[in-house]
């Protein structure tokens, strides 16, 4: 892709030369800033005050060793990092993936994505994002422990409930920010807000787990009113993954009077026609800790296929990807397409390849883009530091409402900008430019920092 404006096309130049070696950093960074391209014609300070320049540099980046001693006395090693992207609006916020492909170039892509959909939230938070590539993945409770107080033993001294609030992404949940925190707590004998994810007895937000997922169809609900003129009653849903995103926006689509057909994890996918029942889905996932294939062997009309990546094919009115980054290629979105396919919204980051986005859009499908669409859990995440900051707590019905409200307002303020923008209805462009003009304006209000 080339940019037509000089300015993001010199930029663009220096990213690509500085940061070669990681590929979906610059993805991301690309994506947005093809979008930027109206907004940087119609507003000359953003250039004259480098903000684009000041955006696609991390304020800080961290990486440091996790060692720790694994079940058989073996001395372990992982790698970890933290990046602080952008304070503008707030403390640093987002979550720390376990995961084996984590990288640099993964952590700077959604922290640099963080940036905006922390924005188009409006609550007043930072971009940031952490992880490692220790993957949790078949690893006893100690070991998960033991890792976790190691990682957060380097990681405490660079944040804090003013500074910098983790929380969960794939392979942290509950168990892991439990660790965390209580490691936290010991090392400086303080009690705060400092993580978001928390267990309820000790701080944490009712909803947290329901959030990303009821969050991604309300979003989606939006879209198809306001887009398509539709609903979820009677639709065919398709959803890949089958962790913390995929589960909830499983069971609201099936609430909001849907059929989801389809769940997969990274080895293969389930098929079931009479759609998916939940319940069985998270006794495997949420207590067994299980396979996704288990599905197959409890409901017998259902089906277990091999590789993940064929979910695409199944016909269905409304794909979900929430799994990982480019997990659904140009060739996956032409299938959806070819069989039907009206709304497409990403629950996970980045899901779809620029190639994909570009198919979906130029057809004319409803496309939510994965940092307006999936913002429902960084939103709670938003509230649950309210509540700790004022040792309170919403009811769950509470929170739903709140997190409900924000997914439509996120919606609204996309659609805007892109009818401001002349492209209604490219809510990649909307929200991209909406989330950015938030930051750009306390950017240039703070002077150059
Ligand atoms: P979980 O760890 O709970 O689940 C991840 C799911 O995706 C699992 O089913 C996993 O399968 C599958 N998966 C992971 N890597 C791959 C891969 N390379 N190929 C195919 N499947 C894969 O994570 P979450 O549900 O929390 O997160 C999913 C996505 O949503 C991520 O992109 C995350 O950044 C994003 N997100 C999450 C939020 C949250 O609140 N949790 C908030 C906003 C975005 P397996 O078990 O086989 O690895």
């Amino acid at each position: 892709m080339s940019f037509k404006n000089s300015h993001l096309s010199s930029v663009y130049e220096t990213v690509l030369k500085r940061n070669a070696n990681e590929p979906e950093f610059l993805q991301a960074v690309e994506e947005v800033l093809i979008s930027l391209e109206p907004v940087v014609e119609r507003r000359p300070e953003i250039e004259k005050y480098g903000i684009i320049e000041r955006l696609v540099e991390p304020e800080r980046l961290i990486q440091f060793r996790v060692p720790w001693v694994d079940d058989n006395g073996k001395v372990q090693v992982n790698r970890a990092y933290r990046v602080e992207f952008n304070s503008a609006i707030g403390p640093y916020k987002g979550g720390l993936r376990l995961h084996s492909t984590v990288t640099a170039s993964v952590i700077k892509f959604l922290g640099f994505e963080q940036i905006f959909k922390n924005a188009l939230t409006t609550l007043p938070m930072g971009g940031g994002k952490g992880g490692s590539d220790f993957d949790p993945k078949g690893k006893s409770d100690g070991e998960i422990m033991r890792f976790c107080q190691s990682f957060m033993t380097e990681l405490y001294r660079h944040i804090g409930p003013d500074t910098d609030v983790p929380a969960g992404d794939i392979g942290v949940g509950g168990r892991e920010i439990g660790f965390m925190f209580g490691q936290y707590k010991r090392i400086t004998n303080t009690f705060t807000g400092v993580l978001t994810g928390k267990g309820l007895p000790f701080g944490g937000s009712l909803f947290r787990t329901e959030a990303t997922g009821y969050g991604l169809c309300y979003y989606a609900k939006e879209m198809l009113k306001n887009l398509c003129n539709d609903s979820f009653e009677g639709k065919k849903v398709v959803i890949s993954g089958s962790g913390n995103v995929a589960i909830y926006a499983a069971k609201k689509a099936i609430e909001l009077g849907a059929k989801v057909i389809a769940l997969s994890d990274s080895n293969g996918y389930i098929y079931d026609e009479n759609g998916v029942n939940i319940d069985v889905v998270k006794q495997i996932k949420e207590v067994k800790r299980g396979r996704i294939s288990e599905y197959a062997d409890k409901v017998s009309c259902s089906k277990y296929f091999n590789d993940c990546s064929k979910i695409w094919t199944i016909p269905c009115d409304i794909a979900l990807p929430c799994a990982t980054q480019n997990e659904l290629d140009d060739n996956a979105a032409k299938t959806l397409i070819a069989n039907g396919v009206i709304c497409v919204a990403e629950g996970a980051n980045m899901p779809c390849t620029q190639a994909a986005v570009l198919e979906f859009l130029s057809n004319k499908i409803a496309f939510g883009p994965g940092k307006a669409a999936n913002a429902g859990g960084v939103a709670c995440s938003g509230l649950e530091m309210s509540q700790n900051s004022m040792r309170y707590s919403w009811t769950f019905e509470e929170v739903d409402e709140k997190i409900h409200n924000i997914m439509k307002n996120i919606f609204a303020e996309g659609y805007k900008a892109s009818k401001e923008y002349g492209v209604a209805g490219n809510m990649v462009i909307g929200s991209n430019i909406a989330g950015f003009n938030k930051v750009c304006d306390a950017m240039l209000a703070q002077g150059i920092v």
